[in-house]
């Protein structure tokens, strides 16, 4: 980038610098960006994934929970109410860019994070027409003019391996309790309404099943239909799990598509390669061998915390 852009063209500003940490659901996004803040004790982290902006449903949204953020400052994260309309990206550019600029007054650094690509885009061009759909086919028209200085990091895993993750992921959210927390959110008069939070992955894989088996009716039993018990129902529920594991892996296939279209068009994203260190995650958890887990840490800490430490750090001096 040149000396004018980054300054803000509609000011003698100098842009604010903002750091972005992209990548497809289940990359770690919010596990680097609390590592990073152990190196970088004024980061302060702006959601920006779409169902997490929502209030609920945290075990299925996967939201980072209190514990995990160790302290670090979160925004945007369940501040809207789920009932009514969609967060719109007009209303996330503004709403985003208040909190950007209230933590940079501070002197802090914000830090972006979350899966929405759209979202990203929305809060970060300098220009935007809420009625393009820059990432539509053949649209061509995401503009590399942003309104902040960027530093992109792309957390990115091989997509065998990323696979694998995620639909484990699946079956550790099932056992958190994700199917007690949908039966909550369940409601018959909602089934089919596709608004705000019940767009997020589950509740309309769940809200089929919920409609055959009511979750009252069943609770008795259990929730969850044992192997051998009632076929049918065991059936519909692993049919929903089945869902769930195939739409989470295609809402992490167009992410990826999304980001690449982002970096086609210039955005200086830097990849950082993560795979090693799920593989390690992935393959312990496989051979259950979970007293061995110490060394995937490592890994996680040397490719991917320490590159990333670098490459802000860097960009922060400049
Ligand atoms: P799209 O244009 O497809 O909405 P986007 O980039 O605007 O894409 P994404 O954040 O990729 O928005 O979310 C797209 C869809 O993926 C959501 O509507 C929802 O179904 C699902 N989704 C995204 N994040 C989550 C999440 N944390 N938990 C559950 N489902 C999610």
């Amino acid at each position: 980038m040149n000396s004018s852009a980054t300054h803000n063209h509609h000011s003698n500003q100098p842009k604010v610098k903002l750091v972005v940490i992209m990548g497809a659901t289940g990359a770690g996004k919010s596990r680097l960006s609390i590592d990073l803040s152990a190196h970088l004790p004024r980061s302060q982290v702006i959601n920006s994934d779409k169902m997490q902006l929502y209030n609920g449903l945290d075990i299925t949204t996967n939201k980072i929970s209190l514990d995990e953020r160790k302290g670090v400052r979160h925004f945007l994260l369940g501040d809207f109410d789920s009932i009514g309309a969609d967060v719109e990206p007009s209303e996330y550019r503004s709403t985003a860019a208040f909190v950007i600029a209230e933590i940079a007054s501070r002197g802090d650094l914000p830090v972006v994070v979350g899966g929405s690509n759209s979202f990203i885009h929305a809060l970060l061009v300098d220009t935007f027409d809420p009625e393009v759909d820059v990432f539509a086919a053949g649209s061509g028209s995401v503009s590399h003019v942003l309104r902040y200085d960027c530093c992109f990091i792309w957390v990115d895993v091989a997509w065998s391996v990323l696979r694998d993750y995620l639909c484990q992921r699946v079956d550790e959210m099932l056992d958190s309790g994700m199917l007690e927390e949908l039966a909550q959110f369940y409601d018959p008069a909602k089934v089919g309404v596709l608004v705000g939070l019940r767009k997020a992955i589950g509740v309309a894989e769940f809200d089929k099943y919920f409609s055959k088996y009511p979750p009252w009716e069943t609770a008795e039993n259990g929730l969850v239909p044992q192997l051998g018990s009632d076929t049918a129902r065991r059936e519909a529920y692993e049919e929903a799990v089945r869902d769930i594991k195939d739409n989470t892996c295609r809402l992490a296939k167009r992410q990826i598509g999304k980001i690449m279209k982002l970096r086609a068009a210039g955005w200086d994203l830097t990849r950082i390669d993560a795979t090693v260190a799920f593989r390690a995650v992935t393959a312990k958890k496989k051979e259950k061998k979970n007293n061995s887990e110490s060394d995937s840490p490592d890994v996680w800490e040397r490719k991917v915390v320490e590159p990333s430490v670098k490459i802000v750090k860097k960009f922060l001096e400049e």
